[in-house]
């Protein structure tokens, strides 16, 4: 939450976040996938607001969070929400006890890992719940097939000793946005090896895990008993070309702090990278890269200003970039939209994305702690507060 005194100063840019798209776009994968949703909240929520979105997500039919960290899931559980939770990414020395006392689950994919949680079960009093992580080819996280008997003998034993419980098996997929592609059907068939060791050592893991928001769309195969869904929740179409109606819940916008009629010639921002070519008009955008808009979108991305499509023209600042608006007749404190849903024509993430070379993740996570978030949609969730 923002202090008093911050909040009397104003924000100078906002990121509006529509909590009724992201309880649709739940709804939607819900339908389509035909299986438990894990609405994923990490980062903040990719920058949308980890608490609020997984309220909605909740609302919408969401059985489970998930999440990469043991503290994001603790702020999660400070917040009220008593959901279950899985926790993916930890170090050795993560304060283990906390977050099992919290009945958060915890991934795990090596014998450290196990043992480091079943120390931290021990001091919680209570037995751990476990998802183990099986590498089926992403070589990211997860284990090797060759270390998986270890990983499950070492998990029978500490679940006889009654420090953890392995409540799932799970892997994550490499290339779920190009269905057809053979990876996945190689991903699936070692999958099931895995779960088919675990089950004959003695584990009965009720949750197998594998598709993330593009597979729970687009590859039956991958959906199980759980589909851990990111980016289609906050509107984005994993798979392209396809539409399933999913709605864009978050609008980066901003009003314009100065504008000034330029004559031809006229060199814009650090290095003069962009030269007026006729008498134009120029705005001062009081967002830059300390605010996520990268300073890789200098003469190359678009906003939305006076019903149009406008370059940013020169380089992005730390705090501010210029559009050249041609002859729009722009005024102070007019609107403009970096990215929103698009319904009117303006740019959308996916077009962020597509310029920058990346993908609607990063420039959603790359949002700044200075732009405040603001929540409609959603009865009683309507607020503001920093990122
Ligand atoms: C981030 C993440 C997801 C969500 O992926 P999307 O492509 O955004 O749906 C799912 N599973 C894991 C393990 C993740 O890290």
């Amino acid at each position: 939450m923002i202090t008093g005194a911050v909040r009397t100063a104003g924000a100078l840019a906002e990121a509006v976040v529509d909590l009724a798209a992201v309880a649709h776009n739940t709804a939607v994968v819900a339908q389509a996938a035909g299986t438990p949703v894990m609405a994923v909240v990490k980062a903040d929520g990719f920058g949308h607001g980890a608490v609020p979105v997984a309220r909605a997500a909740l609302g919408a039919g969401a059985t489970w969070l998930g999440v990469a960290s043991g503290a994001e899931a603790l702020s999660l559980r400070a917040a009220g929400i008593t959901a279950p939770v899985l926790s993916w990414l930890h170090g050795l020395d993560d304060d283990f006890a906390a977050v099992v006392a919290a009945r958060v689950d915890l991934a795990a994919a090596g014998p450290e890992q196990l043992w480091a949680i079943a120390a931290g079960a021990a001091r919680a009093g209570m037995p751990a719940q476990v998802h183990l992580k099986v590498d089926t080819g992403m070589s990211r996280g997860g284990a090797l097939l060759a270390d998986w008997p270890h990983l499950v003998s070492l998990a029978r034993r500490l679940e006889a000793d009654g420090l953890l419980r392995v409540r799932g098996v799970w892997s994550h997929l490499a290339r779920a946005d190009e269905p057809g592609n053979h990876s996945i059907a190689t991903q699936v068939a070692r999958f099931e090896e895995a779960v088919g060791y675990a089950r004959a050592a003695g584990l009965d893991p009720p949750l197998r895990h594998l598709a993330n928001s593009a597979a729970a769309l687009g590859a039956p195969r991958t959906r199980y008993d759980l589909v851990r869904a990111g980016i289609a929740l906050y509107g984005v179409e994993p798979l392209p070309g396809r539409e399933h109606g999913l709605r864009p819940a978050l609008t980066l916008r901003a009003r314009a702090v100065l504008v000034k009629r330029t004559p031809p010639g006229t060199g814009v921002s650090y290095q003069h990278t962009y030269t007026t070519s006729a008498a134009t008009t120029l705005v001062l955008v009081p967002l830059g890269y300390a605010d996520g808009v990268p300073r890789a979108a200098s003469n190359r991305a678009a906003v939305w200003i006076g019903g149009q499509r406008r370059p940013i023209a020169g380089v992005v600042s730390m705090d501010q970039f210029v559009v050249d608006a041609g002859n729009l007749p722009v005024q102070v404190g007019d609107e403009v939209v970096v990215f929103g849903p698009g319904d009117a024509g303006e740019p959308t993430v996916t077009d962020w994305a597509r310029w920058l070379v990346t993908n609607p993740h990063e420039i959603f996570t790359g949002i700044g702690a200075r732009v405040s978030r603001r929540y409609q949609g959603m009865p009683g969730q309507e607020s503001h507060h920093a990122g």
